[in-house]
């Protein structure tokens, strides 16, 4: 069992008891919202696992896949394209054929729930200071050896607790705590889009957002089902090198630079994060490179966060990223031409700052996950811009 850590940390562990290391940490992070998430489950009514397997709650066919004669499928989802013959699970884990019909095995059944800040995905120009239901299912098409939630990631459904919470409980469940944001995160979001569909638009009849916390590697053809419901998505744009993503991840470059395309077309609100790994990726030229990529290919107003790597998982050798290299590249991206560059992990540092791209005021001033101080004007939810309290320059965001 490798889910420990993670569960430990975030859900529901195997007890109801509080420690003291909860307390303290949920002290952090609004007592409240922690004993909600800690109880959440607490008289809810357990579905029989399906088929008898537990932590399967449901029996629910994929989307996007073909099926052939000899009984195998051909999963459309992502750019794997796995084909999966009878009785066997897709590359991510969580996707199976059986008996000719595929099955995602995580539909309604999360596996992490937390209560976090909208800062902590991070998404900086989405409804700052708000708070966000998240939940988590185990899998994800990727296997980066820096997973900082491997413990779920590299899972599979049936390793993992994980309780029955079909959209029509999540929904409800998320308006009894007066949040209106749902997140899907932690894991990938996107081996489970049947599930983040179906919330999303149920949530979104309701009044309420939902966001993904993504690898970006998915297929056209999903992705664009899922733009329909979505309010904004934050990309992990892990190198700008393919030979990274193949070798760290088992992934590869393109299609999420593509991902990245299609969401600037479609007009949905995204971010870029990217994890700056010594000795990996934390080359300047390639950062430069990719700055000039994004700014040629989706603007120059797409919010960049270069985020601190910490030893985990399979590169626990390697050092965390110096302070140096992550305001270096920030630098980088700034000359480059981009207008929000922001710096993350990095509690206390100017860079987790929105600056006026115009007068170069502090519009918004944070602290870790915390919003000190908002210098914007014309803000509405409506609109994808608001304006600097000085100097009226616009300011790209949903505010
Ligand atoms: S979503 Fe899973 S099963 Fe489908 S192609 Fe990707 S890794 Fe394979």
């Amino acid at each position: 069992m490798r889910y420990n850590n993670f569960v430990n940390r975030v859900f529901w562990g195997l007890g109801m008891e509080f420690s003291r290391r909860d307390i303290l940490r949920f002290a952090g992070s609004g007592f409240l919202a922690g004993l909600g998430s800690r109880f959440l489950f607490a008289e809810d009514a357990l579905l029989p696992p399906a088929d008898g397997r537990p932590n399967v709650h449901f029996r629910r066919e994929a989307r996007w896949y073909t099926k052939s004669k000899d009984g195998s499928v051909s999963c459309g989802l992502c750019p794997l394209h796995c084909t999966v013959a009878p009785g066997s699970r897709g590359a991510c884990g969580v996707r199976e054929n059986r008996g000719g019909v595929y099955y995602s095995l995580t539909w309604g059944s999360p596996c992490a729930v937390h209560v976090d800040p909208i800062e902590k995905k991070p998404l900086f120009h989405f409804r700052p200071g708000s708070r966000v239901y998240s939940f988590a299912a185990a899998g994800c098409n990727m296997s980066c050896k820096f997973c900082q939630n491997w413990d779920i990631s590299q899972a599979a459904p049936d390793e993992m607790p994980s309780r029955a919470l079909p959209p029509s409980a999540l929904v409800p469940l998320v308006k009894s705590r007066k949040i209106d944001i749902i997140a899907f995160t932690y894991s990938e979001p996107t081996v489970s889009s049947e599930y983040v569909l179906d919330s999303a638009s149920l949530a979104r009849s309701e009044g309420i957002d939902t966001v993904t916390i993504s690898n970006g590697f998915i297929e056209e053809a999903p992705l664009a089902d899922l733009l329909r419901v979505l309010s904004a998505v934050k990309v992990d744009l892990k190198s700008f090198d393919d030979g990274f993503y193949r070798d760290i991840c088992s992934a590869r470059l393109k299609p999420v630079l593509d991902t990245l395309t299609r969401l600037a077309a479609a007009g949905t609100w995204f971010e870029i994060v990217y994890l700056v790994i010594p000795s990996l990726n934390d080359d300047m030229k390639m950062i430069a490179s990719m700055s000039a990529w994004i700014l040629k290919n989706l603007g120059a107003s797409v919010p960049l966060h270069f985020t601190r790597f910490h030893p985990a998982y399979r590169l626990k050798n390697l050092p965390a990223t110096p302070l140096s290299t992550l305001s270096r590249a920030r630098q980088t991206a700034l000359a480059e031409g981009l207008r929000f560059v922001y710096t993350g992990n990095v509690p206390g540092a100017s860079g987790e700052d929105t600056f006026c791209p115009s007068c170069g005021k502090v519009l918004v001033e944070r602290h870790e996950y915390h919003i000190m101080n908002v210098r914007l004007k014309n803000v509405s939810r409506n609109k994808k811009e608001a304006s600097c309290e000085y100097c009226g320059a616009p300011v790209p965001g949903i505010w």
